[in-house]
């Protein structure tokens, strides 16, 4: 008998009729002769209207409290879905994360799982119900709630898998599978049939929601295959593995895009050792993670212009600290934009090609977009351009690279 642990997103769980229809699928597996585990995250929209709720009472919610409110978004759905596998004659139960044993850190809003105790969870398999987990929570050692950041149903799931060493890990979503880029932004993004891990980080990380970072991390840690997946159809969807030679065969595997940057200049910052290294370490100090970093010679000798980009919800924070530290050092004006973008290009054929970059570059530049920062990876490229090309430098980047067209391997 094999175990098969099954993870629906928002909208798959978003109406009492989408949770019957997940109940039929699980009910299906589980009648082909599996175990089934079952994640779910909360009815869609409601984790942005638990969000509303809190910001109506302060704009700076108390950490701990805020997981108390954002974990009942999962409670509801656990629930419903239990009693509905039960109505349909299958025994089922619910349990939140800290029920499920699932042991985070305290980073309250963005906790990492530290550990699983799974011995609930084995014994009600043993006894053939189907187990409901909640997506996105846990408890810490205090046995405070704690949550795991935007999309982190994702990662229960695959932790689940790894720890219970299931023998599939399938996330069903409200498109098909990954695809080359997001597909309600581009009606050209095509599914991409396989694609390995480091591709799926460096796209996750760039942007492309479908699957929570902390996940694709997990699952290659622990070899954990998964299946991205329509809940809505039966088409086979996108298989996330090991890479492999026919992988490196493709040049460019998709194109993302993140709005949720902002930048931060400081001008005429006086150029010598250690600047840098005071102006980011109070930064890192207040636990805000720099992405790009660009520095430009200034108007004034020996002075420099440094340009760096943070998530823009550390923005205002950023803004007070950087305003403090240019004052200190006697530094020009500090200017903050928040209508940026990053685009990038990810894959990983792109260690053995040259040109990759020079191609992005012409085709931004086709379309009359100017690159303010450039980052790379191996296997990626970024640039950060103004957010009102966003859709325009996608779609320009999917048709320069072709992405529309299928590999060879791939044209079945
Ligand atoms: P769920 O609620 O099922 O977790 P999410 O909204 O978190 O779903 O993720 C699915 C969404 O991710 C899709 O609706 C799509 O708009 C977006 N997305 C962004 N980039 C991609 C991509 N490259 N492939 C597939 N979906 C993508
Ligand atoms: N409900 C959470 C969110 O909206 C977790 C998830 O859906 O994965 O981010
Ligand atoms: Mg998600």
């Amino acid at each position: 008998m094999a175990l098969i642990v099954q993870k629906y997103g928002g909208t798959s769980v978003g109406t009492i009729d989408r949770i019957r229809n997940v109940a039929d699928r699980v009910i299906r597996t589980k009648r082909n002769g599996n175990d089934v585990v079952v994640v779910v995250s909360a009815m869609a929209g409601k984790t942005d209207e638990l969000i509303n709720l809190a910001h109506e009472i302060t704009p700076t919610p108390d950490p701990r409290e805020m997981d108390v409110l954002l974990s009942t978004g999962e409670q509801v759905s656990i629930a419903l879905l239990a009693m509905a596998l039960k109505e349909k004659g299958v025994e089922a139960r619910s349990y939140l994360g800290g029920q499920a044993g699932i042991v985070t850190d305290d980073a309250f809003g963005k906790a990492r799982i530290q550990s699983i105790v799974s011995d609930a969870i084995r014994k009600d398999l043993m006894e053939g119900k189907v187990v409901v987990v909640a997506g996105f929570q846990g408890v810490d050692e205090q046995n405070n709630i704690t949550t795991l950041g935007r999309g982190g149903s994702d990662t229960t799931a695959v932790a689940l898998a790894a720890e219970l060493k299931a023998d599939a890990c399938e996330i069903y979503t409200d498109v098909d599978g990954v695809f080359t880029t997001d597909p309600n932004v581009y009606y050209k993004a095509r599914k991409i049939r396989r694609i390995s891990y480091d591709e799926m980080l460096e796209m996750s990380s760039m942007g492309a929601k479908v699957l929570q970072i902390r996940s694709v991390e997990f699952a290659k840690k622990y070899s954990v295959v998964l299946h991205v997946r329509s809940s809505f159809t039966d088409e086979p969807g996108t298989i996330v593995c090991q890479e492999d030679k026919e992988m490196e065969k493709v040049l460019v595997s998709g194109v993302t895009y993140n709005k949720n940057e902002a930048k931060v200049t400081i001008k005429q910052l006086p150029d010598r050792p250690g600047i840098a290294a005071q102006v980011f370490s109070k930064i890192a100090d207040a636990n805000i993670v720099v992405d790009m970093i660009i520095q430009t010679p200034s108007a004034e000798e020996n002075h420099a212009n440094l340009a760096f980009t943070v998530p823009i919800t550390d923005y205002d924070q950023t803004l007070k600290i950087t305003q403090k530290i240019a004052s200190d050092l006697g530094a020009g004006e500090v200017v903050g934009n928040k209508d940026i973008s990053k685009v990038s290009i990810i894959g990983v054929g792109m260690r053995s090609h040259t040109n990759v970059a020079s191609k992005m570059f012409a085709s931004l530049a086709n379309e009359g977009i100017n690159i303010m920062m450039i980052s790379t990876s191996e296997i990626k490229i970024s640039c950060l351009i103004d957010a009102r090309y966003t859709e325009l430098a996608v779609r320009a980047l999917h048709d320069a690279f072709e992405l529309d067209k299928p590999p060879s391997e791939e044209s079945l």
